[in-house]
C-alpha cells in the first residue's frame, strides 16, 4: 500500500468531545499503523461560529492526548494553507471552473425565495430540494449578473452524475454505499459571500491535500453522495476510500450523558484521568482489537488497528470501562508523571503549594504511587488520602471500625505495646517490621489481630494501602513543610489512646 494521508478536520465551534476526539485517534492510529501522513486541518467556514479559542482548545487537547500530527496547524506541510478561512481564492476558482465547464452556476435566489419553496415541499410531504430556478438562466447572462449584483454558486447534479440515477462510493465500515440522486437538489458550492460550503470545501481539500482515507462519523455519511459527485466534476480519478464510524451512544443505547462521554475531553482532563486511559478506551469505541484484548498500549494499539476491525453497531461508551481502564494505566505511569497529576489536585484541594520544593515534589509522587492502581483519575487522591492531613484523633474516632478496635482489649495490648516502642526517630518499613516482631512475640497476637489494630493506631484509619509503604510515606509527610500539617505515626498512636483512655467506649 503506498502511505496513507488521512486528515482530521475539526470545526473550532466547541470544545473537543468523545466522538471527535475518538475520529481523530482513528485516524492517528491508521497513519502510524501505516506508515502514513496524519493532517490536521480547521474547517473555519462556519465564521459566526468558530472561534480561535477553540481551535487552541482542539490543538490543546490533541496534544494532551498524545495524538501529535505530521502536517497542518502549527506544522510544517506542503499543502497548506491548513485552515479553511485562509485558502479561500481556492474555492472560489475551482467553482469558477465548474461553472465555465457546465457543472455549476449562478444562482440569484433570495433568502425569502428559497424559504418559500421550501414551505411549499414541506405543505407537500415532498422533501426540500432546490427547484433548480436559476439553473435555466442562460451562462452570458448569468455571467453579466453575477459580476453586477453577486451571487451563489450551485452544483449542477445533473450534470456532474451524467445520466446515471444513483451515485455510490466504497466505505470501509459499511460496504458499498448507493444513494438515488432524487434525494439530491442542486447544492450550494459557494455562497454569496465567497465562502465555501463544508461538503464543497471538504473535496477541494481532501484533493490538493492528497487524502488517501477520509475517516470519519458516520453522521457524515449522508454528505458523502453528495461530496463523490463534487470529487467526480473536478476530475479526480479515484475517490479516496471512506470509512465511517459509528455513533457513540451511552450503556443501553442511550444517549450520552456527561459521565458517559458527552463531556469534552477538558473535562476528562480536569478529573485527572490519565491520557494513556482515555485514548485506550476511546479506541474500543467502534473498534475490537483482534484477540479481544482491552488494556492497550499505543504502542500495542498501533500494531493492531486497522479499519476492518470497526463495526458498524452503536458503540457504548462506558464509563465504568474507562475508570478500569485508567486505573491500568495509571498504575503503569512512571513516579514524575504521577507527581506532576496528583500536585494538580493536592494543590487544588489546598494540601500542598502548588510551586513545592523538590522534597515535596518527590513525597506527593511517593504518595500518589501507593494508590495508583486504584486510581482512575487522579482528583480521587485528595479525598483518598485525606486522612493524612489535619490529623485530630476525635476525626479518627468517629469512625466506628477505629474505635471498636481501639475498645477491643486484644487490639489494645498490641496498640499499647506498639506505643511503648515507638520513639521519636521515623518509622522506615525494616523498623516498623522488627517493631512487629516484637509485639508479635510480646502479645502473642498474629496476622490481622496483629496488623490490624497497628493499622489502626498508626494512621487513625481502617484501611489503606500496604502498611510498610504507607508508613514511611507518613513519617515523610509529617516532616515536609506542607499547608495542612501531616501527623507522624508516633503522634497518630499517642493521641488516639490518649482520646481513648478510661474512655467508655
Ligand atoms: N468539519 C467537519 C466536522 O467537524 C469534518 C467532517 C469531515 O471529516 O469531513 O464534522
Amino acid at each position: 500500500m503506498s502511505r496513507p494521508r488521512v486528515r482530521f478536520a475539526p470545526s473550532p465551534t466547541g470544545d473537543l468531545h468523545v466522538g471527535n476526539a475518538r475520529t481523530a485517534l482513528f485516524n492517528w492510529l491508521y497513519a502510524r499503523r501505516h506508515g502514513g501522513r496524519f493532517i490536521l486541518r480547521i474547517e473555519d467556514t462556519d465564521a459566526a461560529r468558530s472561534h480561535p479559542e477553540h481551535e487552541a482548545g482542539l490543538i490543546d487537547d490533541l496534544r494532551w492526548l498524545g495524538l501529535g500530527w505530521d502536517e497542518g496547524i502549527e506544522a510544517e506541510g506542503e499543502a497548506g494553507p491548513y485552515r479553511q478561512s485562509e485558502r479561500l481564492p481556492l474555492y472560489q476558482e475551482r467553482a469558477r471552473g465548474l461553472v465555465s465547464r457546465g457543472l455549476a452556476y449562478p444562482c440569484f435566489c433570495t433568502t425569502d425565495q428559497l424559504e418559500a419553496e421550501r414551505a411549499v415541499q414541506r405543505e407537500a410531504g415532498r422533501a426540500s430540494l432546490y427547484s433548480g430556478r436559476c439553473r435555466g438562466i442562460p451562462a452570458a447572462e448569468a455571467a453579466g449578473r453575477l459580476a453586477r449584483e453577486g451571487g451563489a454558486i450551485r452544483f449542477d447534479v445533473a450534470a456532474a452524475a451524467r445520466g446515471e440515477t444513483a451515485v455510490s462510493f466504497a466505505d470501509r465500515v459499511h460496504g458499498t454505499v448507493r444513494f438515488p440522486l432524487t434525494q439530491i437538489g442542486d447544492f450550494i458550492l459557494l455562497r454569496r459571500d465567497g465562502w465555501p460550503s463544508y461538503n464543497f470545501a471538504v473535496v477541494v481539500d481532501d484533493l490538493l491535500m492528497g487524502i488517501t482515507h477520509v475517516i470519519r462519523g458516520d453522521d457524515h455519511l449522508s454528505n458523502t453522495p453528495r461530496q463523490a459527485l463534487v470529487y467526480r466534476a473536478l476530475g479526480a480519478g479515484v475517490l479516496p476510500e471512506f470509512a465511517h464510524l459509528p455513533l457513540i451512544v451511552g450503556p443501553g443505547g442511550a444517549p450520552l450523558s456527561k459521565r458517559e462521554g458527552a463531556a469534552s475531553i477538558g473535562w476528562f482532563r480536569r478529573q485527572g484521568y490519565p491520557p494513556e486511559g482515555l485514548v485506550n478506551a476511546l479506541a474500543l469505541l467502534g473498534w475490537a482489537p483482534p484477540g479481544g484484548q482491552e488494556l492497550l498500549t499505543r504502542e500495542e494499539m498501533i500494531a493492531l488497528f486497522d479499519l476492518d476491525g470497526v463495526s458498524r453497531a452503536p458503540a457504548a461508551f462506558d464509563g465504568g470501562k474507562l475508570d478500569a481502564l485508567a486505573a491500568r494505566h495509571m498504575a503503569r505511569l512512571p513516579q514524575a508523571r504521577l507527581a506532576g497529576l496528583a500536585m494538580e489536585h493536592l494543590s487544588r484541594a489546598g494540601v500542598v503549594a502548588p510551586e513545592g520544593s523538590p522534597d515535596v515534589w518527590e513525597w506527593v509522587g511517593r504518595l500518589a504511587m501507593l494508590y495508583a492502581e486504584r486510581l482512575p483519575r487522579m482528583s480521587e487522591l485528595p479525598s483518598l488520602a485525606s486522612f493524612l492531613f489535619d490529623f485530630s484523633a476525635q476525626a479518627c474516632l468517629a469512625d466506628l471500625e477505629v474505635k471498636r478496635t481501639l475498645a477491643d482489649q486484644k487490639a489494645r495490648r498490641v496498640i499499647e505495646a506498639l506505643a511503648a516502642r515507638i520513639g521519636s526517630e521515623p518509622l522506615t518499613a525494616p523498623r516498623f517490621q522488627a517493631l512487629a516482631d516484637e509485639i508479635r512475640r510480646q502479645t502473642g497476637a498474629k496476622g490481622r489481630d496483629l496488623y490490624h489494630p497497628m493499622r489502626v493506631a498508626l494512621t487513625g484509619s481502617p484501611s489503606g494501602p500496604e502498611l510498610v509503604k504507607l508508613l514511611p510515606v507518613i513519617e515523610e509527610g509529617s516532616r515536609l513543610p506542607l499547608k495542612r500539617r501531616v501527623a507522624s505515626c508516633a503522634e497518630r498512636v499517642r493521641a488516639l489512646l490518649e482520646a481513648t483512655s478510661g474512655a467508655v467506649l
